[in-house]
């Protein structure tokens, strides 16, 4: 990338703790080649490099980019006709989804990401029908789609090879299906055809053919304790040390989960992974919102990630994290943005707006409630963390990438906002996308005053359009039948599955008020 300086009305470059980040009125930086070369005020750096280009009028704030840090499709559920329930019902509802063209899908919403300051995602795909050459070609699309748009990707093919669609053996569930169920119910199941030995030679094809690339790395994604097997968990633990890749695992996002693993053995999700070796700062788990009291003590102790996805958990009904009891202990978090925010969109200002009010418990101790650096710090370096792209993002620090985001100050503080309000806190709470004016990655603006410099959205959202528009294939009907005539079985299945009495959520403050 040709260098360039940004210049800024001020630039937070990261957080420095719960309380402060470390901020520079009038700031600037130097990218070169995508890597940012110098930091400081700008009347010095452009007296330093007069023939540089300057990007940014003086009057925009630069914050590192976001990531994403938990991301699976492109139009969402709700878009494809599956409306949000609990999540072990949800799953039957999204057995309605189109087949979708990948490329095109994975594009929609990295508009939206972009548009909202995000840089970096860790797309967990899943579900992809076909064999090992089909899901291949599959998962080329959707890293395609993000190197075409110039955003980063860690991508990730989730496995499930068990399990796939209630917590039971599949033959067992659809032996217990009326009969005129069961023919449809194993077709579904046998859409998806990779074996493990598939699921470990895609992980090396695209690691080999893709992990070199600056904005793309390839990791892991046992896609949960239930959809796992002990043979994926022990693989995908010896392929994590063997590649040195992390791991990204959903893990007790419900109560249901939880009693799963009680059944399955005779603990909790989180003791049971650890018996694989799973633990420790290259695992991240998703959601975690079931997580005990000593669980937590062992994620801290091992240095384990958490990924919050905190729109999804309401919309799921999962439960409320302890993300609170999780920032005391010093455990790494990250924002993960899962299928769409409470607006049906991929928002990370609003996301980061969320988080910071759903953890707002009663009393008056500050430290039992997010704080505004705090949350900044899990959408930027908190995430970084969680993929293989490490310390190299996520902050403005010499070295790292220029990977940044520019806001609008007149969006943010017009037409009055006054003196005292610290700067974070008032692009914390008043950022809209209408004010992202600027996006870089990589050292290259991707996204500017509203336009994408790589692709033409119009015409990608037009041929998302008119693909869709074809009529519903015959497995498509066949699977929006199945998953209405389904529902009652799934709910039947769930029916006392578990003591709400003996679940309690532990999601209380770190001290009690
Ligand atoms: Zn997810």
């Amino acid at each position: 990338m040709p260098a360039s300086l940004i210049r800024s009305r001020a630039m937070i470059t990261h957080a420095l703790d719960r309380h402060a980040c470390n901020e520079i009125v009038d700031g600037a930086l130097v990218q070169e080649d995508g890597v940012i070369t110098a930091i400081g005020a700008y009347p010095e750096l452009s007296r330093k490099h007069p023939n540089l280009p300057v990007i940014g009028t003086g009057n925009e704030i630069v914050l590192p980019g976001f990531v994403n840090g938990h991301h699976h499709v492109g139009l969402t559920p709700v878009q494809l006709g599956s409306p949000d329930m609990p999540l072990e019902l949800w799953f039957v509802t999204r057995m309605v989804m189109r087949r979708v063209n990948f490329y095109l899908d994975t594009l929609y919403s990295a508009f939206e990401m972009i548009g909202s300051g995000v840089t970096t995602v860790q797309h967990l795909h899943g579900w992809a029908p076909g064999g090992l050459a089909q899901v291949e070609a599959a998962s080329d699309e959707i890293i395609r789609a993000y190197q075409d748009v110039g955003m980063r990707v860690s991508y990730s093919f989730a496995v499930r090879d068990q399990n796939r669609l209630v917590y039971q053996r599949d033959e067992d569930f659809v032996a217990s299906l009326p009969a005129e169920l069961r023919g449809p119910m194993q077709r579904w199941f046998d859409r998806f055809q990779l074996s493990l030995d598939d699921h470990v030679a895609l992980f090396e094809s695209l690691h080999a053919r893709h992990n070199g690339k600056r904005r793309v790395k390839i990791q892991l994604a046992p896609a949960n304790l239930h959809w796992c097997s002990d043979a994926v968990l022990g693989r995908f633990s010896d392929l994590s040390k063997k590649y040195a890749v992390p791991l990204h695992m959903h893990l007790v996002e419900t109560a249901y989960q939880k009693e799963y693993a009680k059944r399955r053995g005779g603990g909790t999700a989180l003791e049971y992974i650890d018996k694989f070796g799973l633990l420790g700062p290259q695992m991240t788990l998703g959601h975690g919102v079931w997580l005990s009291e000593s669980d937590i003590e062992r994620v801290a102790e091992t240095g384990t990630c958490v990924c919050h996805n905190c729109s999804s958990n309401f919309r799921l009904r999962s439960g409320l994290a302890a993300l609170n009891v999780l920032e005391a202990k010093g455990i790494n978090t990250a924002i993960g943005m899962d299928e769409a925010g409470i607006n049906d969109d991929r928002d990370m200002l609003q996301e980061m707006r969320l988080v910071l009010r759903a953890h707002r418990v009663p009393g008056m101790k500050e430290a039992d409630v997010p704080t505004m650096p705090q949350v900044f710090r899990m959408a930027t370096e908190g995430g970084a963390k969680t993929t293989p792209f490490g310390e190299t993002i996520g902050t403005l620090e010499v070295g790292h990438a220029a990977d940044l985001v520019l806001l609008d100050w007149r969006q943010i503080a017009y037409p009055y906002l006054d003196a005292e309000v610290k700067l974070l806190d008032a692009v914390m709470q008043r950022a809209k996308t209408s004010g992202v004016t600027m996006v870089m990655c990589d050292g290259e603006v991707i996204y500017t005053d509203g336009r994408f410099t790589k692709v033409d959205r119009d015409g990608a959202l037009k041929a998302l359009h008119d693909d869709l528009q074809r009529a519903l294939s015959d497995d498509e009907v066949e699977r929006r039948r199945l998953s209405k005539a389904l529902l009652p079985h799934v709910k039947a299945f769930y029916e006392g599955y578990f003591d709400p009495a003996a679940h309690q959520p532990f999601y209380r403050s770190s001290s009690r008020v």
